[in-house]
């Protein structure tokens, strides 16, 4: 039997649940706060207040890479979630169910059985605090949800019983989607493996589908990428196409399949924005988003594109940097380049465009010939010139300069024109494929809550 891992907040019932459903599975039940308490020789509380926080995670991380990986069910700390070495254990070949209750209920139970304070909030705040802010780690924990704020222990346990027999498509919603995807432009080979995880004899029900929402998005390399790291982190999941010319039939599809998430891109990255439940407040600022998370019935709005434009130049706070272009994707560079404290200039073909953008990031703008005015240390294109099957660079070659870094972030051909001469110029230069690791990194991280290493992702892409 595949491992059974129980996530949630304190109070939510995973030590209760977590017995019953493991006598009723006739497997063991381990409980990794009794498993720290035995092996330090005292209670949670005294570890807290005698060694700290951060050994008591020390203890919780020992504990959980020691688990067994299968016929067992494991109920874990509010807070392993939050630990992405933790997740990449307990994500592996398991099926992860999150337990939730309304935060009154979960204070109601809590004062019953009190635990070590975790901040100095009020015990109500305090629940309310740590819920907002484990809300994306939890997001990322769960396969299922189960409320357990209305029900029994024993109805908790059954409900995660039904979930593992059942998973959450129903029949006749695995049978629509098969047809929805049909119609769709999802190349031969990736449509037969579709049809068998979602129809197909001895499918396995507790799979979770996830994939590219685009219009069109045959070119993107993200099916490939993602599903080698579901096998290499052993998840069971199964990543696709969701090519279609609008957005709104495709989160229907979306939802109905109960997908675990979509990476968003061209061109409705700002459509989705009206079809989240939540939206992170950096997504909001930028006016996009390219990932979306679903878990318990709501869908979380996230932009990764600036934490991945923003990772490669993390060391050049504060200089002066030229941003060509003004669409979707520039949009996330100022944000990102805002963030590090440069004095940005956006250029574009089209000046207006180039002044809103500037004015909602709060930078300077220009036209395209401004470049030399601007005199930057740093270039980052953010037009599609240069992308395949275009052979252009957006900047003459006697405009680079040995002293810049140019970041191009178009990342077909992985050597575009730009980045060529800039290599040529001995300019500092960062390529789209970068960029793209980078905010796939962030975005495996918000659907799983694991950290995948940047070596991996370029081997797999190489
Ligand atoms: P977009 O919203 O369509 O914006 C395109 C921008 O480029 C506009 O400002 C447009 O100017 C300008 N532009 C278009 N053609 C031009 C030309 N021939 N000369 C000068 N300027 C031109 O596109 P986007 O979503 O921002 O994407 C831009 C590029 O970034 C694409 O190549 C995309 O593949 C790449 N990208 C890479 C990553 C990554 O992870 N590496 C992520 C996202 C996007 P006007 O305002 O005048 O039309």
């Amino acid at each position: 039997m595949r491992r059974i891992v129980l996530f949630g907040y304190r109070g939510t019932g995973k030590t209760a649940v977590g017995s019953v459903l493991a006598q009723d599975l006739g497997v063991p039940f381990l409980d990794t706060d009794a498993l720290i308490e035995q092996q330090a020789g005292r209670p949670i509380p005294e570890i807290f207040r005698d060694e700290g926080e951060a050994r008591f995670r020390a203890r919780e991380r020992e504990v959980i890479a020691s688990l067994p990986g299968h016929d067992v069910v494991v109920a874990t700390g509010g807070g392993v979630v939050m630990d992405p070495a933790n997740m990449e254990h307990l994500r592996k070949e398991s099926t992860c169910v999150l337990l939730t209750a309304d935060p009154e209920i979960i204070g109601r139970r809590l004062a019953q059985a009190p635990r070590p304070a975790l901040t100095t909030l009020p015990p109500e705040a305090e629940v309310a605090e740590m819920l907002a802010r484990r809300r994306p780690a939890y997001a990322a924990a769960a396969d299922f949800c189960v409320e357990t704020g209305k029900t029994t222990n024993h109805g908790a346990a059954r409900r995660i019983l039904g979930l593992l027999r059942n998973g959450n498509i129903p029949d006749a919603a695995r049978e629509a989607a098969v047809r929805w995807f049909a119609q769709t432009p999802l190349p031969a080979p990736e449509r037969v493996q579709l049809e068998a995880r979602l129809t197909g004899p001895g499918h396995d029900p507790q799979t979770r589908f996830l994939g590219v929402a685009g219009w069109p998005c045959g070119h993107s390399r993200s099916p490939h990428l993602f599903n080698s790291l579901f096998e290499r982190y052993r998840l069971n999941c199964h990543y696709t196409r969701f090519e279609a010319p609008a957005i709104g039939p495709i989160m229907e599809t979306a939802r109905a399949i109960d997908a675990k998430g979509l990476s968003v891109t061209i061109p409705f990255k700002q459509d989705i924005m009206s079809c989240l439940d939540e939206i992170d407040d950096a997504a909001l600022q930028i006016g996009a988003a390219n990932t979306v998370v679903f878990a318990c019935g709501t869908a979380y709005g996230w932009n990764t594109d600036w934490l991945g434009i923003r990772k490669p130049l993390a060391g050049l706070t504060g200089t002066r940097a030229v941003l060509l272009g003004a669409g979707g994707v520039a949009a996330a560079a100022a944000y990102a380049l805002m963030d590090l404290g440069m004095e940005v200039t956006i250029l574009n073909r089209t000046p207006e465009k180039a002044r809103a953008l500037a004015g909602r990031a709060g930078c300077r703008w220009g036209a395209w010939d401004d470049f030399e005015k601007a005199d930057p240390d740093l270039v980052v294109n953010a037009t599609p010139v240069g992308m395949q099957p275009d052979t252009n660079s957006p900047l003459r070659d006697d405009q680079l300069k040995k002293e810049m870094t140019v970041c191009d972030l178009v990342y077909t051909p992985p050597v575009t024109p730009l980045i060529a001469a800039a290599r040529k110029a001995g300019c500092t230069t960062i390529t789209g494929t970068e960029i793209f690791i980078y905010q796939a990194q962030e975005q495996f991280r918000l659907f799983f809550g694991i950290e995948i290493p940047d070596t991996t992702l370029r081997e797999i892409l190489a």
